[in-house]
């Protein structure tokens, strides 16, 4: 009986130094009832999932130059990108991940010889940074999804913004507008059909 007694003050010593890490553990994380709040911000960061490819596999996917251009902040000559002096309706999208970055509604032309825009379609889709390459000061425009450099943004644009968003033709892949929906007349329901009248029977 002794020994049992023993036994059990060791086991209950083993069971406290086991328990004992535990029961402080709880109390360490307190962030665990943050999540609900922060669900919101997590839907967002779903919603805009970063496409992340190794240089070797860009490499695989895009001409040298729009290699050049987007995963190593090339610029592409004045006057010799394929947009520059388009002026089709439609949505130009990111020639790495196809993020809608701006549209031809925003497009208006510089003479700047690369395609200017006074606004991005979406400015979630449009990341920033300061550039101090070439002994300037200057901010770079990037992929928001894919980190794609597209050119940079000036504040000698337009109203209502004053802003240039001077892009690489070699970033963007055009994308035209889907062909004007149908004239009004077809989209017309059948015309309801008219009440009796019965005063027209009379
Ligand atoms: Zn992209």
């Amino acid at each position: 009986m002794k020994h049992a007694g023993l036994w059990q003050l060791v086991i209950f010593g083993a069971v406290l130094r086991a328990v004992t890490p535990l029961a402080e553990e709880p109390s360490a994380p307190p962030p665990p009832p943050s999540p609900p709040a922060a669900a919101p911000e997590k839907a967002t960061a779903t919603a805009m999932k970063k496409v992340v490819k190794s240089d070797a596999e860009w490499r695989q996917l895009l001409t040298p130059e729009q290699y050049h251009v987007t995963r190593r902040k090339g610029t592409e000559r004045a006057f010799t990108g394929a947009y520059w002096n388009h002026k089709e309706p439609g949505v130009y999208r990111c020639v790495c991940c196809g993020l809608e970055l701006f549209a031809s509604d925003h497009k208006y032309d510089s003479g700047c010889g690369w395609p200017s825009y006074w606004r991005p379609l979406k400015p979630e889709h449009i990341g920033t940074e300061p550039d101090y390459s070439f002994f300037m000061v200057r901010t770079e425009v990037h992929c928001a999804r894919c980190g794609a450099h597209l050119g940079h943004v000036f504040d000698d644009g337009p109203q209502p913004t004053g802003l240039r968003y001077c892009i690489n033709s070699a970033a963007l892949k055009f994308e035209p507008r889907p062909p004007a929906a149908p004239p009004p007349a077809a989209q017309l329901p059948a015309s309801p059909p008219a009440p009796p009248d019965p005063e027209a029977t009379r």
